[in-house]
């Protein structure tokens, strides 16, 4: 490689630089309706795209293993604070690379291997990390899941039987494919009544906690646990909070709840992470700051009615939610009445210009490769600017795929409207903007 270190991708590598700008094409051309995605803005980009990836800062402000971490410490600073501030906790941690590493932190922290926790059940919405047999969850904890009744909401009395069975030592709430508020102050109660941890994942609906649309789960549970790039619309990323102030370095503390803050930051390192990603931390601040402006609550206000007008109009096109609705950004369609199953839906939905993900419903009888039903949701076409009468435009053309979705052509003709509609709802420039 003899090309100068300052030679733009385009021209230093083709290869990438086209794929990037294919992806950036993909998602301005195109409706993103997967609920666990949504669109950054140019200033998070920014800031996800600087020197800070240069710089190696094990530890925590104030105490680091590196030197040159002043402007570090102050970034990583200002993102605690932030996420302090908005989600109203003590304590925030915002190193965890991901919403999956910053669970198995909350295990570190709590738990000791073999010890049993209990979570929702994958294929009723839940989360791997909650104890699916094939996820570290499921492979070093003895795990005892919950799941939904047949009409789509959390069994809370199945859930509070199995704790009175198994005792387990952490429950988690939270989930990926659940359309309500979910019930932290009920799960709190079953905590209680078996002496055991409550952990929220508040990781789909952290943006609607932010803007005050959903129940916040901090001051309820003893940990919250949060993804930073659902909702909450910053970069991938995680935040863990808590309630209590860490103590002194190297002193010993019990598991307990006053003692989150100084378990869970030695969770993340030594216990299960090494140097943190600056550049995501500075990201991840960026965002929070936009979290914590009025705009933001406006946002989230407008991503549940979008979601509600959404799932009234499909229901008027006779298809079936699980749990008749929503409460949040997304919703769980059933497609069985509709002869069509999950896989096929999302296929021909993909050729519409319209991406979702084939989703098992709960007590699904087909299995999770092809299940039953899709899961849609509002929050990257709210960041587009969309509103009511396009989420009631955007029904009439799901429904049109999914009742023509062996027909190429028409699945074609659709695309060509959804591609008009994406014109008057650009995306922001971006880095890599092919315009
Ligand atoms: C997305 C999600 C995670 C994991 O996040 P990653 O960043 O993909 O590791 C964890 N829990 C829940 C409930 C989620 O929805």
């Amino acid at each position: 490689m003899d090309k100068p270190m300052h030679t733009p991708l385009q021209q230093h590598d083709a290869q990438i630089a086209d794929l990037i700008k294919k992806e950036t094409a993909r998602q301005k051309d195109g409706l993103e309706m997967i609920p666990s995605e949504n669109h950054t803005s140019d200033a998070v980009l920014e800031a996800l795209g600087s020197r800070l990836t240069d710089k190696y800062s094990e530890g925590y402000p104030g105490m680091r293993y590196y030197g040159g971490c002043e402007h570090v410490d102050a970034i990583e600073t200002l993102a605690r604070d932030r996420a302090k501030q908005l989600f109203g906790a003590d304590h925030a941690n915002v190193q965890a690379h991901s919403g999956c590493a910053a669970n198995i932190a909350v295990y570190v922290a709590l738990l000791d291997p073999g010890d049993t926790l209990m979570g929702l059940k994958l294929d009723h919405g839940g989360h791997m990390t909650h104890g699916l047999k094939v996820s570290v969850s499921g492979m070093y904890f003895n795990s005892i899941q919950y799941g939904c009744s047949k009409d789509g909401y959390i069994d809370l009395d199945e859930a509070r039987a199995l704790a009175l069975a198994h005792r387990p030592k952490l429950i988690v709430v939270g989930g990926s494919a659940y359309a309500r508020q979910y019930p932290w102050a009920e799960f709190r109660t079953i905590a209680d009544e078996v002496g055991a941890f409550l952990l929220a994942d508040m990781s789909h609906v952290a943006g609607l906690v932010a803007g005050g649309v959903h129940p916040n789960p901090v001051g309820i549970a003893d940990v919250v646990t949060t993804t930073t790039h659902k909702t909450l619309r910053g970069p991938r990323g995680a935040i863990i909070l808590s309630n209590g102030h860490p103590s002194t370095p190297l002193k010993r503390v019990e598991r307990a709840t006053e003692n989150m803050p100084t378990l869970i930051d030695r969770a993340i390192i030594p216990g299960i992470q090494g140097g943190p990603h600056n550049h995501q931390t500075a990201a991840i601040a960026v965002a929070l700051n936009e979290a914590l402006q009025p705009a933001f609550t406006t946002y989230a206000n407008q991503v549940i009615k979008n979601a509600k007008t959404l799932a009234e109009a499909l229901m008027e096109h006779e298809y079936e939610l699980m749990t008749g609705g929503t409460d949040t950004h997304l919703m769980l369609v059933d497609l069985t009445n509709k002869g069509v199953t999950g896989k096929q839906a999302e296929r021909a939905l993909g050729v519409s210009g319209i991406t979702v993900n084939k989703n098992t419903i709960p007590h699904d009888p087909r299995k999770p490769f092809d299940p039953s039903g899709i899961r849609l949701g509002t929050p990257a076409l709210t960041t587009r600017g969309m509103k009511e009468a396009e989420m009631k435009l955007i029904a009439g053309w799901i429904d049109r795929t999914i009742s023509h979705h062996e027909n190429e052509n028409a699945l074609k003709a659709i695309r060509r409207e959804v591609e008009e509609l994406c014109v008057q709802f650009p995306l922001h420039r971006g880095v890599y903007d092919v315009c």
